[in-house]
């Protein structure tokens, strides 16, 4: 059972602020997410979304409570074998696609590759595949200013995924763009998660996207409940 466990948040509590500006975002909640199961997370704003992901993809702490990714317990980890869990294990995907400006779609998806120790051949290999696969092959030797937005999007979520992670968060990744390039982006990420069978949590206010993901969960007093 833990072996499929690919997520794990265990009694996490999180707030910001103290005193009269203390904000309880998350109060002991526990969730967790299987390998090759797509989660839609669906909240009003300033409910703790993307305190939730980045809490789950080990950028911040929790104040109480644990993250375990693939059953092991992140918690008590140095900052460094956090960073290398993250590397090796999580994808990430913002709304903004947060690309390296100076940097070709392409590098941007070898970058990852080349820091976990791939040469500069196989991580263009990869890298070039990735983006046939979301379609913007064609634009690997564009700077990311160079691309439309959804385009944009396709090349953060090759990002990341480039290293086979097992689990991949995204944070209202469609957020930015217009309902039909929405849409589209969105099946590729889905084709994506569905045939590397990952484990994925994607943050969205679209009720049409998260209709098609496996499971939807809201946050409710500090809760990740389902819905
Ligand atoms: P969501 O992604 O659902 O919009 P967030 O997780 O970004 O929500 O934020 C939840 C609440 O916590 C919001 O009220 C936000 O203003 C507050 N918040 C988020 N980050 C910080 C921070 N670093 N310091 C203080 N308050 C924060
Ligand atoms: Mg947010």
């Amino acid at each position: 059972m833990a072996a499929t466990e690919i997520l794990k948040i265990d009694n996490v509590s999180r707030h910001y602020g103290e005193g009269d500006t203390r904000l309880e975002i998350l109060r002991g909640t526990s969730f967790s997410l299987r390998k090759g199961e797509i989660v839609g997370l669906v909240a009003p704003s300033g409910t703790g979304k993307s305190t939730l992901l980045h809490l789950a993809g080990l950028l911040e702490r929790p104040d109480d409570g644990d993250v375990l990714i693939n059953g092991v317990s992140c918690g008590q980890l140095s900052d460094a074998d956090r960073t290398s869990t993250r590397r090796t294990d999580i994808g990430f995907v913002y709304q903004f696609h947060h690309l390296l400006p100076e940097f070709s779609a392409l590098e941007n998806v070898m970058m990852p590759q080349m820091i976990a120790g791939l040469s500069r051949g196989e991580a263009a290999e990869r890298a070039q595949q990735l983006l046939e696969y979301l379609r913007v092959g064609h634009r690997g030797q564009h700077r990311p200013a160079e691309l439309s937005g959804g385009e944009q999007q396709r090349v953060a979520i090759a990002r990341a995924v480039a290293n086979a992670p097992l689990l991949l968060l995204a944070d209202e990744p469609t957020g930015n763009l217009d309902p039909v390039t929405a849409h589209y982006v969105f099946e590729a990420l889905e084709a994506l998660v569905r045939q590397s069978g990952l484990a994925a949590m994607i943050a969205t206010h679209n009720h049409e996207l998260a209709a098609r993901m496996d499971r939807r969960v809201t946050l409710s007093e500090g809760h990740v409940v389902e819905v």
